[in-house]
């Protein structure tokens, strides 16, 4: 796919839906005032119409996310038509893991390879605080069926000061056990999350490891975001730092939401609709669309390394968007 200030995008998140059955404090604190009405949804036929021009435009690598993707009834089916259309396409789900021990077997056999699920919390009483709802053992019950099925799973967690910034060198402990990489993700500063709520600097979220650990820097695996820390004890981690300035220099990412906006950047809110071109089957009207938005690609976000100012506060709802 096209060069993007020297950034080659070849990976495509796509958003199922902004629905969610939690309300963590960081995203989705209270139910929106309106959902989208269903009707305005993507078909996965229509969103899957615009997937085949992006994989053959040279997009390698489908995560598929939202809100939460695994309330959308069909998910399976969806993945399994990715799946036959490029079996070895790098095709990856998003999830908090609640609904995944009845489905997780399913993901799987349609073609699923990998999840990245998010554990903010090992105590009962501090996931329920950041979710807002009793999740705790749903969601460890669905990570030990997600690894019982044979796919990868990688942890996200969202260090919060004074809420689970005490858990981090826990969550090592119980990645590190299961054999399994965890990333911890800087805060996101943006309109739609609580205000009471304070994220952690990359640099925090590391002292906080250095206290039981020394740690060696990897650097930022091929474009992924998340750089790369070994431990002394070889353990592998990922820390994905949106304040710090060579955050978007490889950037590869471009979003698709369920109502068919096409997203080049998490950050800001512009974004050009494929809907009227998917609905009409019309593919290379997705495809021009598709050049447009790689062309107008931002070179970076506004997330700045210091001095927080209001143009640190993104007005996009990662619900929406796919985080
Ligand atoms: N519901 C799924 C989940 O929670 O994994 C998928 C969607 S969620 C928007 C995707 C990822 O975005 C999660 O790992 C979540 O922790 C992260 N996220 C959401 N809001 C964030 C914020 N304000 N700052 C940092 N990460 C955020
Ligand atoms: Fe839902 Fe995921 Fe947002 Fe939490 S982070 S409210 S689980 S979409």
């Amino acid at each position: 796919m096209d060069m993007v200030e020297g950034r080659t995008v070849d990976y495509l998140r796509v958003s199922v839906t902004e629905r969610c059955n939690f309300r963590c404090q960081y995203c989705m604190p209270e139910k929106p005032f309106s959902w989208v009405p269903k009707e305005n949804l993507l078909s996965f036929e229509e969103l899957f119409l615009f997937m085949k021009v992006a994989i053959d435009e040279g997009v390698n690598k489908i995560r598929i996310t939202g809100g939460e993707p695994l309330l959308r009834e069909g998910l399976d089916t969806f993945i399994k038509m990715i799946h036959d259309y490029k079996p070895d396409i790098d095709l990856a789900l998003t999830t908090n893991a609640y609904l995944l021990p009845q489905t997780a077997q399913k993901l799987k056999d349609a073609g699923l390879k990998r999840l990245n699920i998010s554990l903010d919390s090992l105590k009962p009483e501090v996931a329920h605080q950041i979710a807002q709802k009793d999740v705790l053992d749903q969601v460890l019950k669905g990570i030990d069926k997600a690894l019982e099925v044979g796919l990868g799973v990688k942890i996200n967690m969202v260090p919060l000061k004074g809420i689970n910034d005490n858990e981090i060198l826990d969550i090592i402990d119980y990645c590190q056990e299961r054999n399994i990489k965890v990333r911890f993700i800087e805060y996101m500063e943006n309109a739609h999350a609580s205000k009471t709520i304070e994220g952690m600097h990359g640099r925090e979220i590391l002292e906080k490891v250095k206290e039981r650990y020394t740690i060696k820097a990897l650097g930022r695996e091929g474009a992924s975001p998340s750089f790369n820390y070994v431990l002394d004890d070889g353990y592998e981690f990922g820390l994905i730092d949106p304040h710090k300035h060579d955050f978007c220099e490889n950037c590869n990412r471009i979003r698709l939401t369920a109502e068919g906006n096409l997203i080049p950047c998490l950050y800001f809110d512009e974004a050009m609709s494929i809907a009227e071109s998917v609905k009409k089957g019309d593919i290379q009207g997705a495809a021009d669309v598709l050049a447009q938005v790689l062309k107008d690609k931002p070179k970076e976000n506004r997330w700045s390394e210091d001095n927080p100012n209001e143009e640190d506060i993104s007005t996009r709802a990662f619900y929406e968007t796919g985080g």
